[in-house]
């Protein structure tokens, strides 16, 4: 049932805000693996997707192992491929991207 303070705080900024977080945690692969190196590492962090269309949530860090930056979109495929080749195109060659299936299991990803 929902009461007016309940409507009301659902309004807010923060409200959004936590939701947003709770999505994407949910979305949090509980590990990314590196494309160059293959190393699974759990130090990353979530990325803030508001100016990707389709794109439901992104997380990035760097390979401990050999300092390679991972990404990992989860997302419509579409979404996820454009994503991949406009960081790509930001990143130059440096970047190696990952992506989720939809089984949030992270595949890296190779040229
Ligand atoms: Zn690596």
């Amino acid at each position: 049932m929902v009461g007016n303070q309940q409507a009301k705080r659902r309004g807010t900024q923060e409200q959004r805000i936590a939701q947003a977080k709770a999505k994407t945690d949910a979305l949090r692969p509980e590990k990314l693996v590196c494309g160059a190196c293959k190393t699974a590492f759990t130090d990353f962090d979530a990325m803030d997707t508001r100016n990707m269309k389709g794109i439901r949530a992104a997380f990035g860090g760097i390979c401990p192992s050999c300092g390679e930056t991972v990404l990992a979109f989860s997302g419509d495929q579409d979404a996820v491929a454009d994503a991949m080749i406009a960081w790509q195109d930001a990143m130059g060659s440096e970047g190696k991207l990952g992506m989720q299936s939809r089984g949030s299991e992270h595949i890296p990803f190779e040229d």
